[in-house]
């Protein structure tokens, strides 16, 4: 018999009320940040044997030790075991910890994987609020809703920073990557349906992701396989198939079966989205993006940047401008929030001709898709290194010098035609 946890043992509030509360810096009393320090997230099977049932461990200092207003490490390892549970369902449960995190009264969340930000507000401290209670409600609420693959749970919770770097760098991103490789052998053209994701409508109401093997939710947290499991995990929950047998478009990716489903789950906010296209019928934006792409006039290009980056780009926008025009489920032609893994995919802008279009990336990013990115680049175009002709914050910020540098390059963009 498995008995539902019912009072989550923490001293402020819990209701899905409280999910799209968002806390001012003024009014934070700390802040995690991934983007900024070590950070994780992760789900991690284990035996029966090595969990032990509602134990909540913190190590590291408590918020008591962190000063107001400060920047810090946090890492969350939630172990669970269970006859039924499969490692398949670990990125399912990891997703839906942005949805409790944020049920808290007086705590926000946002972001996933080694990128979530967490802020705890005055209130909720002067409540009585603690890191470990996150452990509480991380712990009650995948026993509520896991209980059919979940038996036991354990939370380990880490604030040390060094301890946090380590489980990010040698536990959480060798399991994340994984993760990604199992999706490599995947073709949109090989499965018979995609998936519909609808977790973010408590932020964006008429937001809806179509995740296809070749393009993954823009949070980069969901794949295809992570949908399907969503989908074997709860069947009316919020990934649902989505047919793709009546073709519309195959340019762009558009096809009738998923503008229905579009229609359907965004109550009719949206009524066609292509899958391959920027400018044309655009997929819409939340806000948990991990990269904006955008459209660079100058050399028929598209510059993108990440969450992490924090400096100027080419188009003359930071990436909080970018996300302030790209994010809240509409349909922005021209720029488009989307996920890492999707740079790297043959199905990246191919209504516009590809990745070939991509003309400049922060370094740190360009440095990790580099080595998917210019296999896809000498598949499809010959190019040998291509990741070599783009720029980023090293070699320029400014839409003229960039050129100048695509020039030399020969960056194959600037003899396509443009795109507006
Ligand atoms: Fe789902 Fe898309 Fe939100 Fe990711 S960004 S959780 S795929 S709706
Ligand atoms: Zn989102």
């Amino acid at each position: 018999i498995k008995i539902k946890v019912k009072n989550i043992e923490i001293p402020v509030a819990f209701a899905s009320a409280f999910e799209g509360e968002i806390i001012r810096r003024g009014d934070m009393q700390v802040e995690f940040d991934g983007s900024r320090v070590d950070c994780a997230e992760l789900v991690q099977t284990c035996e029966m044997s090595e969990v032990e049932d509602h134990k909540i461990t913190v190590i590291g200092p408590e918020a008591d030790d962190m000063e107001l207003g400060s920047k810090n490490s946090i890492a969350y390892v939630v172990k669970v075991a269970g006859k039924n549970m499969q490692p398949d369902f670990e990125p399912v449960i990891e997703r839906k910890f942005h949805n409790y995190i944020n049920c808290i009264e007086g705590v926000y969340h946002t972001g996933q994987r080694d990128m979530q930000r967490i802020r705890i507000s005055k209130d909720a401290y002067a409540a009585g609020f603690r890191v470990r209670h996150i452990g509480e409600v991380l712990y009650s609420q995948v026993k509520n809703e896991f209980d059919a693959v979940v038996d036991k749970c354990e939370v380990v919770i880490y604030t040390d920073p060094a301890e946090c770097k380590r489980i990010r760098h040698e536990v959480a991103i060798p399991v994340f990557n994984k993760r990604d490789d199992r999706l490599a052998s995947l073709t949109d053209e090989s499965v018979d349906v995609y998936y519909s994701c609808i977790l973010c409508q408590a932020f964006s109401p008429s937001h809806v992701c179509v995740v296809t093997p070749e393009r993954l939710g823009l949070c980069g947290a969901v794949s295809w396989l992570d949908a399907k499991a969503t989908h074997q995990l709860d069947p009316n929950g919020p990934c649902q198939e989505i047919t793709k047998e009546r073709v519309i478009d195959e340019r762009i990716g558009e096809y009738e079966d998923v503008n229905e489903a579009v229609r359907k789950f965004s109550q009719g906010a949206l009524e066609e989205v292509s899958l391959y296209s920027i400018m044309e019928k655009p997929m819409t934006s939340c806000g948990c993006f991990e990269c904006i792409c955008g459209i660079e006039p100058f050399s028929n290009g598209v510059c993108i940047a990440n969450r992490e980056y924090a400096g100027m780009t080419p188009l003359g926008m930071t990436f909080p401008e970018l996300a302030s025009m790209t994010g809240g489920g509409v349909q922005t032609p021209g720029f488009m929030g989307h996920g890492k893994h999707f740079i790297g995919s043959k199905k990246f802008m191919k209504a516009e001709g590809g990745v070939e279009r991509i003309v400049w990336m922060p370094k740190e990013l360009k440095e990790t898709v580099a080595e998917r990115l210019n296999a896809t680049a000498k598949e499809i175009y010959g190019i040998d290194n291509f990741t070599d002709m783009i720029g980023d914050e090293t070699i320029a910020t400014d839409p003229e010098e960039l050129v100048t540098f695509l020039t030399e390059k020969g960056h194959p963009a600037l003899g396509l035609d443009p795109m507006m």
